[in-house]
């Protein structure tokens, strides 16, 4: 009912409030641009639990979020907003695509921390684009993109301190930011294992979706520890 959009792991739905959507996570997994797909009972529950305290986390730390609640152990409530196609990565450590693309040693750190930008179009598999390109298919203007670097990079020290408090290594992740009514920047969709990679300090296991990108372990299992050491926090 007033569904509104279908991604690959969520649905967004129209409520009753004027500018509150309700997003449910879906028991789905996908990576390569839908290449691999897999439906995971389960799934949903733990990266909407994980990503409802993420941005809660956040929120305590200064980091506005659209986050309003979470109201089942699949759903929570948001403050729709008019989503900026960019998705926004932060590497603190190579891995991934960079590694192969700049020929870089795995996990060599990027001191400072880098900020990419790419374009969301999966018909185009989310190509990388510079500040110029931005400028030039008015994604942002030369000040709004100023501002999402702060913003990301400041949403990287939160992350990087609480991960830091489980033992684990933030080596990257990636974020979507929306503009409000207002006009207002602000922190969208997800950050959960799935839009992160996270390795323990001390093993490099990976607490992410490599493990289902790269077939290594269960993606539910590693999830669920993940949540664990969330919980551990509290
Ligand atoms: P995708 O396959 O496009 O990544 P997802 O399965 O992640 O989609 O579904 C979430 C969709 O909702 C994404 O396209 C995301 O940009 C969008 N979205 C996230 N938060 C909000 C919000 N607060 N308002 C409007 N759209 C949002
Ligand atoms: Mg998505």
């Amino acid at each position: 009912m007033m569904l509104l959009y279908e991604g690959k792991a969520k649905r967004v739905y129209r409520t009753e409030t004027e500018d509150v959507y309700r997003i449910e996570y879906k028991d789905e997994v996908t990576a390569g641009n839908g290449e691999k797909h897999d439906f995971l009972t389960g799934k949903g529950r733990l990266n909407n639990l994980i990503s409802s305290d993420i941005f809660q986390y956040m929120a305590d730390h200064d980091v506005d979020s659209h986050f309003i609640e979470r109201i089942s152990e699949t759903e929570q409530l948001v403050r729709s907003v008019e989503i900026i196609p960019l998705e926004v990565v932060v590497r603190n450590f190579a891995s991934g695509s960079i590694v192969k693309r700049l020929g870089l040693e795995p996990y060599q750190p990027m001191t400072p921390p880098l900020v990419e930008f790419y374009y969301k179009k999966d018909e185009l598999n989310d190509p990388i684009l510079t500040d110029a390109h931005v400028e030039m298919l008015d994604l942002a203007t030369r000040e709004e993109i100023e501002s999402l670097k702060t913003a990301a990079l400041k949403i990287n020290e939160v992350l990087r301190g609480m991960m830091e408090k489980m033992r684990l290594s933030l080596i990257d992740f990636k974020i979507e930011f929306g503009k409000d009514k207002a006009g207002r920047i602000v922190l969208a969709d997800e950050i959960s294992p799935d839009t992160c990679r996270i390795v323990d300090m001390e093993t490099k296991e990976n607490f992410d979706k490599d493990v289902y990108r790269n077939s290594t372990g269960s993606l539910l299992d590693t999830y669920s520890e993940f949540y664990n050491k969330m919980e551990a926090l509290k």
